[in-house]
């Protein structure tokens, strides 16, 4: 079969099958060789990998995976797609097609099955609905991954790279740039895509770090404390995480743990870095053991 990145090849498939497109599943398909090709590249596939694909659509990043790795399992939600990829793929043996919600599944327990628990590769271009989730499952569920290479709103690629002080700058940039290291791979035009999304797009490749580059006691207190922390932008710290539901801390335990930080009691968030994070979650826990 002809490679689907030749936009001919996709719509003629898509009208035989007479799919219709799910906007409710973030669906723009690419058609663009030289932008698939630039994210084959960038997630570095050997035929050692097992890569998993969130969101095959008809396939067409898909046929680029499974010619450089050694397997591919690819999880596809619509079921009005699976048999358009079962056409599609159907010359490449080392491609598993599954039916299922990401955000349902369980990762770790689908890595240990398909490779023996050994680190995975995650290449996708994401429904841009669900990025943020997808995202922080992968981390915070600890899934043996090396790296996750992805197309995301361009908007969302500025956040995971953001740092402190800047607009971008919030808890997803420091969810991302404490278990990888972000590295932008493209920016991408609207015209890649079929139907075009309406913002604009880019490749991003995190590389999961074997070390984060903090030391925390309590990983998990610690991002409860950054997500309290954004949740109202213009409150100050001590404000933010008096006011967390999820949080045990009252306001003058913030204070005093600021004071010994040598930081203002009027900081906001936005200020702090990852190891301003850290030391404040060790300094609370420290202060409140719960
Ligand atoms: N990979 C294809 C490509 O690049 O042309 C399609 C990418 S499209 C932006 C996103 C894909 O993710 C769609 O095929 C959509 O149906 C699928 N999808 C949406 N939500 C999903 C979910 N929760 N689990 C798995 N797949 C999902």
């Amino acid at each position: 079969m002809e490679k689907l990145s030749n936009p001919q090849v996709t719509i003629e498939l898509i009208k035989r099958h007479g799919f219709v497109f799910q906007k409710r599943y973030g669906q723009n398909f690419l058609i663009d060789e030289r932008v698939l090709e630039k994210i084959v590249q960038a997630a570095d596939i050997t035929k050692q990998d097992c890569v998993l694909e969130i969101g095959p659509g008809i396939g067409t990043m898909t046929q680029y995976l499974a010619e450089q790795a050694g397997q591919v399992i690819a999880v596809e939600i619509d079921p009005k797609l699976i048999p358009i990829l079962e056409e599609s793929l159907r010359e490449y043996e080392n491609v598993t097609i599954r039916n299922d919600d990401i955000l349902k599944i369980d990762i770790n327990q689908l890595v240990s099955e398909q490779n023996q628990g050994k680190p995975i590769k995650v290449v996708a271009n994401l429904p841009y609905y669900i990025t943020t989730p997808i995202i922080m499952e992968l981390f915070e569920q600890h899934v043996p991954l090396e790296s996750v290479t992805v197309m995301v709103q361009k908007e969302v690629a500025d956040r995971m790279q953001a740092g402190p002080g800047t607009k971008d700058y919030g808890a997803l940039s420091l969810a991302v740039q404490y278990y990888a290291r972000p590295y932008l791979v493209a920016n991408v035009p609207q015209n890649c895509f079929i139907p075009r999304p309406n913002v604009g797009s880019a490749v991003v490749r995190l590389t999961r770090y074997t070390q984060p580059p903090v030391q925390v006691k309590n990983e998990e207190k610690m991002f409860r404390l950054i997500r309290a922390s954004f949740r109202q932008r213009r409150k100050t710290l001590i404000n933010g995480i008096g006011n967390a539901a999820d949080l045990p801390y009252t306001k003058e335990e913030t204070a005093r743990a600021l004071e010994r930080m040598g930081l203002s009691a009027s900081i906001r968030g936005e200020a702090l870095t990852l190891t301003d994070f850290a030391r404040l979650s060790d300094e609370l826990e420290i202060a409140h053991p719960e």
